[in-house]
Order: structure tokens, then sequence, then C-alpha cells
């Protein structure tokens, strides 16, 4: 097996017993990057040099004797909407395309203490705004189970660097799905924790009240010491929990027995794919075998659930995008004045899907429409989460599709957005609720891409939904 194709736990076993160095590994996933990244373009910026000097100084400390991590040394991919220091974050938007932060978002910091190889910053769509990385103002990016497909989005390039051994692990972000519905079509696992559970600070904002930045690993075990690293209070996010956070390698443990699993009805739609529905009922018989119980539940506002983010996600979206103005940020485009140069860099560098969502999100919060819109949607969200909570009361997590479909042909959604929108049916409710999910691989379709369900845990609950997706994994072994 190539050194690229192992997990970060794997390879740290090796790196301790000086089976490999950090810098044979760092150079073995970069060679690979350049044989594959021409089919796959995971990444807008490969940080060789930085990589390999990082790498370096890893092999240093081991030769001291120091204890490392088990991250320490593994080389990742870092979506394009967190801060980099020094290292240019575009957010995949033209707008942005020579913007260097002059600090670090918190997870890099958090990172940063236990010597990571950062190879690269993954592609996305366009601020994280999109389900299938075809937003991307510079690049589509492409599914490595199958190039002519979608990676999924807007973390797709995150996911198809560690589908296509391009990066060990990856961080992505989830506003509505975004980490686990590439997870899920790119066959690895992805974990959206609660909302504040990580800090968001220098995560290039799309939708505050629902962004959460998260893991996409090659297994559990990993995505647990990710999590690990990452997750914590941080005084630079105000809406960072101050809630302990537990060892999540503790929840490594194969043992379903008694947990209560709850099936929403409403997230086995019609039109949802009847491959996917039936890799999703036999995980949960899986489990059942394993142990667990299964319930039938009620989530009765889903049917909204998409109408609402579409509302919340837009609303603030435009608030938040309403700082690149040519003059703070990023690029500029000459006009005859002020407004007219605003109007000029705006309409320029802002891709249609960006554009689209600032009109919606402007609509909705403008004064004659606001609470016909903008609040009956926070009152669903308040309906959303209370279904949840009522569902909690029955069940210790819940199963579901990831998403109604495998991966889709590149192209074949792009051009009707509400079908598009329409995709993140069983994403979006979490993110509204603030709950955590991990999207875990159950199998292939007909035409071999990767199917993935969702378990989705109470707040501040990670732990369980680890211990349960942990046990099917060594199960499906
Ligand atoms: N597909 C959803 C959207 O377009 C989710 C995106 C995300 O989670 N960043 O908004």
């Amino acid at each position: 097996m190539n050194l690229n194709e192992k997990t970060a736990h794997e390879l740290h076993e090796m790196l301790i017993n000086k089976k490999i160095s950090a810098v044979e590994l760092a150079t073995d996933v970069l060679n690979h990057i350049d044989e594959t990244e021409k089919n796959i373009e995971a990444y807008i910026t490969i940080t060789r040099d930085e990589a390999l000097k990082a790498a370096k100084s890893v092999d240093e400390k081991i030769a001291r004797g120091d204890k490392i991590g088990v991250l320490t040394g593994i080389p990742c991919a870092i979506k394009d909407n967190i801060c980099t220091k020094g290292i240019k974050t575009t957010c995949a938007s033209k707008i942005l395309e020579n913007f260097v932060p002059p600090y670090n978002a918190t997870v890099i910091d958090k990172l940063n203490t236990i010597n990571p190889v950062v190879v690269g910053k993954a592609n996305m769509d366009e601020f994280a705004m999109g389900g299938s990385t075809e937003n991307s103002g510079f690049h589509v990016t492409h599914n490595p189970h199958d190039v002519e497909r979608v990676p999924g989005g807007s973390s797709g390039g995150s996911a198809a660097a560690v589908a296509s051994n391009e990066a060990i692990y990856a961080l992505g972000s989830d506003t509505g799905g975004s980490i686990r519905q590439p997870a899920s079509f790119c066959g690895v696992i992805g974990l959206k924790p609660t909302y504040g559970r990580v800090s968001r600070y220098g995560l290039v904002a799309y939708a505050s009240s629902l962004d959460q930045i998260g893991p996409i690993t090659r297994d559990v075990t990993d995505c647990a010491h990710v999590l690990n690293v990452i997750a914590g209070h941080d005084e630079m996010d105000s809406t960072s929990s101050t809630a302990e956070v537990p060892d999540f390698t503790k929840s490594l443990v194969a043992n379903v027995k008694g947990l209560k699993i709850g099936l929403p009805k409403e997230y086995f739609i019609d039109g949802m794919d009847v491959e996917v529905e039936a890799a999703v009922r036999d995980a949960a018989k899986t489990f059942e075998k394993l142990g667990a119980t299964l319930k039938e539940i009620s989530l009765p506002h889903t049917d909204v659930a998409v109408s609402t983010y579409y509302l919340i996600a837009p609303a603030e979206a435009a608030t938040n995008l309403e700082r690149y103005d040519g003059v703070s940020y990023g690029a500029r485009v000459d006009g005859i004045d002020v407004v007219d140069m605003m109007k000029n860099t705006r309409s320029e560098k802002f891709g249609e899907e960006v554009k689209r969502r600032i009109m919606i999100g402007n609509y909705a919060l403008s004064a004659g429409y606001y609470d016909a819109y903008y609040l009956k949607a926070l009152k669903v969200r308040t309906l959303i989460q209370n279904d949840f909570t009522e569902a909690f009361k029955d069940v210790d997590v819940i199963l579901a599709p990831t998403a109604p479909t495998a991966a889709y042909k590149i192209g074949e959604m792009i051009s009707d957005p509400l079908k598009m929108y329409l995709q993140d049916i069983c994403t979006v409710p979490l993110n509204l609720a603030g709950l955590p999910g991990i999207s875990v691989p159950c199998g292939f379709n007909s035409q071999n891409m990767p199917i993935g369900f969702q378990l989705i845990g109470r707040a501040l609950d990670e732990a369980t939904i680890i211990k349960a997706a942990y046990t099917f994994e060594q199960y499906d072994i």
C-alpha cells in the first residue's frame, strides 16, 4: 500500500517507529498530487515548499526524541475559506483572488500546536455557496470515483483530496451540508460538529449562525483525532461553546448495544434514489444486528427546512458579503466614482450563484418583506429545533441519508438552482438546529458511486455519533 493511501493513525505509527520520515511522507503525497491533480483539480493553491519545510521540522522533533501527536507530520488539505497567515485564502472567488490573510484562523493555530504538514488550500464553491464545487470561481473539482461526476460541495476539494490520496485528511466547513454531502459523494468520513464546538474565528463567513468547521477523513479514528485538536472554546469567537471538550478517541469503542436509533420518516422521501434508500436502510439493519434498537420517528417540519435555510443563509450571506466593496478587501474594478467602482467590482468579481444569494438575502431583509420572509423563517427555525428536541426524548441518535442521491454528472444540475437547493433536504435541518452530524460511507450504487448515511446527535454529543460510526465501520470492514 502506498503511503498516501494510509490513515493518519497508521502513518503516525510508522513515523514514531522510524519506518518513514515526515519528509518522505510529504514528498510521497506531493508527488502523488503532481500526478493526480490534472484529473481531480482538488486544490486552488499547493503549498509544496511550506509543506516540506514543516515536514523537515517534524523530523528534527522526532530525532530529538520529542513526543509527537497523532496528526504531527501528517499531510492535510485546508478548505480555502479558512484563513492561513501568509498563504492565499480565496474562498474560490475572483474577489479574493489575491487575498493573503495577515492572521490564522483559530483552527489553524490549534493545528499548528501539533505541527501539521499543510499541502494545500482546497477548492470549493465560491464562498461555500453550492453543493457541487461547480460554483468555484476558478475550476471544477472532479469526483475521484468518476471524474465526470461532481465531488459534492461546497467542500468538494477537501473531500476529493482525501478520496484521491492527495491529502491524508482535510478541514472543510458546513453551513448546510458542505462537509457531510461531499464526504458522502466521495466515500469518506465527514463530521459537522455542534454549532459552537469549533471556533469560527478566521473562517470567512457565509452564514454565521450556521457555519461550522469540521474534519474530512479516511476513517472514524482520524476524525476523532482531528476533532480533538480543533474543538474548544475560543475567546475570539463569542459563539464558541464553553462546554468541556471530551477526548473523542475515548469514543472509539465498537459497541452500540442498547443504543436507540431513530429513523425519521420524512427523510425517506418520494423522489429519493432507490439505491440510496436501500443502502441507508441496510445500514440501519446492520446497527440492529449489532444490538441497537430502531424506531421510526417524525420530524414534522422537515418539508420546510430547505425554504427556511434558503432565506436565513442568503440573508446572513448578503450581510456578510457587504464587506467586499473594492475598498477593504481584495479586488477592485475602477469606475467613474466610488459607487460605480463598487458596482463594477461586485458585478464583475462575484459569480452568478453568489449574486443570486445576495439578491435573495437583501430581498428577504428589505423593510417590506422582513416580517413575511426573514422573521417567518426564524420562527420556523425554532419549530425545526423543537422537532429534534422532541425526537431526542425517545432516541439517542438519528440515522438518515446524507443526500437523496449519489454524485451526479458535472453540468447536470447547474442550470437549475432550485433542483440543486432541494438536494440539501437531509443536511440543512441540522445546521438550522445547530446539531452535530457525521456522514459515513455505506456502499456503492450500480454506477460504483459511493453512498453515505448520516448519524445526527444531540447538541454537544459528538461522542455518541462517533462511537456509533466507529462501530459500523469496524463491522463493515
Ligand atoms: N449546499 C448548501 C448551500 O449551497 C450548503 C453549503 C454549505 O454547507 N456551505 O448553501
